[in-house]
């Protein structure tokens, strides 16, 4: 347990932000009773710490007996990196207008492999613990169902109608490296799958779907399917946008198989889409109109984004998650956190209700931009995060996409992603697995907990300002991570 002593100066918006950030990430439960004989966090003005200490994970953390306490240029750091801070201020843009990833402080830094703010906030844990003496410490338990971490598997559905340009376009790519093999091997697929299909058979994209989910119920996994919601014309193709239409028959039946086996289906938006907000609710409408139910998650086709004004633009459409951040060209942790956190818009300077699942780890961040064909080296990769997240208690969140078939030039593939799924969950400490939805609506609810009063008798008066009730109980635990108590979970604060 945690209280907050009142700052000796005025915390300007994006520290308070930063302070949220790093205590919810730390799962110390907050206290409000006064009287409370718990440890104080205090924030100081000395401004000791500096931004390249801190990204390379070290701050200038101090505790004595019953008090914690830390300078409030960190809280400055933390919105910069977990609230995107410095990338809405960048003004330089990569070919397909995304902000590059040297202006991102991880990258620069070469700190993008590391959860650095989920380890300050471990860091923070940790102080307390050690500052506490006698007095009781409570933390909240990092995923529900006794699981120490989670994971969420998603997928990102680009390719449905006119299957054979992709095939052609992949093999350019294939031959451009030098992979005579691959190419040879996936125009092979390409024509067999032609072949196939003018017989009457399933098109490679359906059999890609279906692998998916195969694998996913196989390991019992519900994963979060991206779909885009707008029309293909000659423009989209040839900018590599939208394709398909979600009203079409190919596209209606794997949205209903993928609705079948229990996955989310979020949107997918186009180019079009990324700073409209008109846009982006047509493109939810029409999903919503083809599946029967609201998309409440998005990622930007692409992760085609502008920092804070998307995201604005997601909020205004309606949507209460953003599964964007992520690096275009490599896997890592763009917010630093792996986590979820609450947006932060920079030019208004607040904190917002759209709930940002960074991606962690995509499949083709090694392929396309690496040159690395060998899909057993993506999930290398992909396990090394996860590991990584593992660490922290946090969350893995990664990209497959259905297209990697042998037929549109990824012969490995569809093996590739069963393995992921089962090294992924493997170990002696598995993980959490939900959908996005669902990690969204747990992370919420754990961050509305606090305790209102604390008895002498160490009685904790609970409240959960969360707006989404949990089916799971509230598991307290103490600051090694032991179970001290639970109990259903506590009713809101607001009548
Ligand atoms: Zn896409």
């Amino acid at each position: 347990m945690i209280r907050l002593t009142t700052p000796a100066a005025h915390l300007r918006p994006n520290e308070r932000y930063g302070l949220a950030v790093l205590l919810d990430a730390s799962r110390l439960l907050p206290v409000d009773d006064p009287a409370a004989d718990v440890v104080r966090l205090t924030i100081t003005n000395d401004r000791r710490d500096d931004y390249d200490a801190f990204l390379a994970g070290r701050w200038a953390l101090t505790h004595e007996d019953g008090e914690v306490r830390f300078s409030r240029n960190v809280l400055t750091y933390v919105s910069d990196v977990a609230g995107a801070g410095e990338e809405q201020r960048s003004e330089s843009y990569d070919p397909h207008d995304r902000v590059p990833s040297h202006e991102n402080p991880l990258v620069r830094a070469e700190r993008w492999r590391e959860p650095v703010v989920s380890r300050h906030a471990a860091a923070l844990r940790a102080a307390v613990r050690t500052a506490a003496g006698p007095r009781p410490v409570r933390c909240l338990a990092p995923w529900p169902n006794g699981r120490r971490w989670a994971a969420a598997f998603t997928h990102d559905l680009d390719v449905v109608a006119g299957w054979p340009v992709f095939t052609l376009l992949r093999l350019v790519e294939l031959l451009r490296r030098g992979e005579v093999g691959r190419a040879a091997r996936s125009t092979w697929a390409g024509l067999a799958a032609a072949g196939r299909r003018a017989g009457g058979g399933q098109s490679p994209v359906w059999q890609g779907v279906d692998q998916l989910l195969r694998a996913d119920g196989d390991a019992g996994v519900r994963s979060t399917w991206f779909v885009i919601g707008g029309t293909p014309t000659l423009r989209t193709w040839a900018g590599g946008d939208v394709t398909y239409r979600p009203e079409s028959r190919a596209t209606r039946r794997l949205l209903s198989a993928v609705s079948d086996g229990g996955h989310e289906i979020g949107l997918h938006g186009s180019f079009a889409s990324w700073l409209d907000v008109a846009t982006l609710r047509r493109e939810r409408e029409r999903l919503a109109a083809v599946t029967g139910r609201v998309p409440g998650g998005v990622r930007q086709h692409f992760l085609r984004m502008r920092p804070g004004a998307t995201q604005q633009a997601m909020l205004a459409a309606g949507f209460r998650y953003d599964a964007t951040y992520g690096y275009p060209d490599r896997s890592g942790f763009r917010l630093g956190v792996a986590d979820i956190v609450p947006g932060w818009d920079a030019k208004t300077q607040a904190s917002t209700p759209l709930d940002e699942v960074p991606l962690v780890w995509m499949d083709r961040a090694l392929s396309k931009y690496g040159g690395v064909e060998d899909p057993d080296a993506w999930i290398e990769d992909g396990v090394s995060l996860a590991a990584a997240c593992r660490e922290v208690e946090g969350l893995w969140v990664g990209l497959w996409h259905p297209n990697l078939t042998p037929a549109l030039g990824f012969p490995d593939a569809p093996a590739g992603y069963g393995r992921l799924v089962r090294e992924v969950l493997a170990g002696e400490r598995p993980p959490f697995v939900g959908t996005l939805g669902e990690v969204v609506a747990w992370r919420a609810a754990r961050r509305g907990v606090r305790a209102r009063t604390v008895t002498s008798e160490g009685r904790l008066d609970l409240v959960a300002d969360g707006e989404e009730r949990q089916q799971w109980p509230l598991v307290l635990e103490d600051g090694q991570g032991r179970v001290v108590e639970t109990r259903p979970w506590p009713a809101g604060d607001h009548g």
